[in-house]
């Protein structure tokens, strides 16, 4: 926008948390809203960025910032204000020197149209354009770092290992077990629908796949899908699962724990009963957040862009429609309504 122009004035829809939740979320915990916003940085706000929001990405991680926690490591969001998370933008303005109109970046930001990036040192710029952007909502952003990270990092994975990975269609999931296939790692995975565990075996690769709702019995499920036990776990869901895993696993076997979100809607988290097996079984279980990995980045990129270009993996999103939907998309990834990264589309690219 040239400087004399006179700014564009529009309303900013945006996706406000109502109060803090307890137990399963609903649509009706957050609602729409309108402000007023001026598509012009004032002219004493130095080092901002303005934003277009494109894609927003349904991260079950924002389950846990609907709670009041007091834990210092969830920054809990604030009823009455827009829920925040990943999302790809375009640059409308901006007066940090390493943004233009017009660049396209991935950070965090509000669940609106519209955003004031007050510190955009946190944003990626997207430099490989010739992809899809909302492939930065999921492949070649948060999702895919974390997969790599988890796997790569965390496992430490060696050729011929025994790998399940639970919560396998999600959008780390499915790129763990492609990761895995790609190292020579025997790979199984669990989902929950039979439909997702076609998906898993067909288009995914995983050398087989179970759904986790048919089988009455985690323990003997695991150990007639690995019946020499399971090397490496990555964990995605916690609970019985975990459980059954750690009586399968083996010696010196690693459960890279990303995430538990079969416990995020609990009030009452449920307990591990078989933690003994770590010891005797020299186990290593180790959490990890994605953020401690920003640095390696470029190095990410590196690995997975020909990954992709040569079609060696793939991925699958599904995109729901318009901000207004955005409430319905974000709680359907609690019962598994998603198949692939679930991403809502704000606006046109
Ligand atoms: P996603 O694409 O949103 O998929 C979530 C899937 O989880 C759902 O489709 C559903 O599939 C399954 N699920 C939902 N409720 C469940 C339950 N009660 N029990 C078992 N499965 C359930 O998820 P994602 O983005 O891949 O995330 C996977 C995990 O990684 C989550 O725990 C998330 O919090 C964690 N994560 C961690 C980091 C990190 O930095 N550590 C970063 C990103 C994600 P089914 O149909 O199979 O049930």
């Amino acid at each position: 926008m040239a400087k004399d122009d006179v700014p564009e004035v529009v309303r900013n829809k945006r996706v406000i948390l109502r109060d803090y939740v307890t137990g399963f979320p609903k649509e009706s915990d957050m609602h729409i809203s309108f402000s007023t916003m001026i598509l012009k940085i004032p002219e004493n706000h130095k080092r901002v960025v303005l934003v277009k929001n494109l894609y927003l990405s349904c991260d079950p991680y924002m389950r846990l910032r609907m709670r009041n926690d007091q834990d210092p490591e969830f920054t809990p969001f604030t009823p009455g204000s827009p829920i925040t998370r990943f999302r790809v933008a375009q640059v409308l303005d901006s007066t940090h020197l390493g943004f233009k109109e017009g660049d396209f970046v991935w950070g965090t930001t509000g669940w609106e149209e519209y955003s004031f990036i007050a510190r955009p040192e946190r944003l990626f710029k997207i430099r490989h354009t010739d992809f899809p952007l909302s492939y930065y909502a999921r492949i070649l952003g948060m999702p895919g770092m974390t997969a790599c990270a988890g796997f790569y990092e965390v496992c430490s994975p060696k050729r011929g290992e025994y790998v399940f990975v639970s919560a396998a269609s999600g959008a780390v999931g499915q790129l763990v077990g492609q990761l895995a296939k790609l190292e020579g790692c025997y790979v199984v995975g669990s989902a929950g629908s039979s439909e997702k565990v076609q998906l898993l075996k067909e288009r995914f690769g995983f050398d087989d796949a179970f759904n986790y709702k048919d089988e009455h019995d985690l323990e003997a499920t695991l150990k007639r899908y690995f019946p020499e036990g399971i090397d490496i776990y990555f964990e995605n869901v916690g609970g019985k699962m975990l459980d059954a895993v750690l009586i399968n696993i083996r010696v010196r076997g690693r459960v890279a724990v990303c995430g538990m979100i079969s416990q995020y809607n609990l009030d009452q988290p449920q307990g591990t009963k078989n933690l003994m097996c770590l010891v005797y079984r020299r186990i290593r279980m180790e959490g990890f957040v994605v953020f401690d990995f920003c640095h390696l980045y470029s190095e990410f990129l590196h690995k997975m862009l020909p990954l992709i270009r040569d079609e060696r993996i793939t991925y699958m999103e599904d995109i729901a429609e318009g901000l207004v939907n955005a409430p319905a998309a974000l709680i359907g990834i609690f019962s598994g309504n998603n198949i692939g990264k679930k991403i809502v589309r704000v606006a046109p690219e």
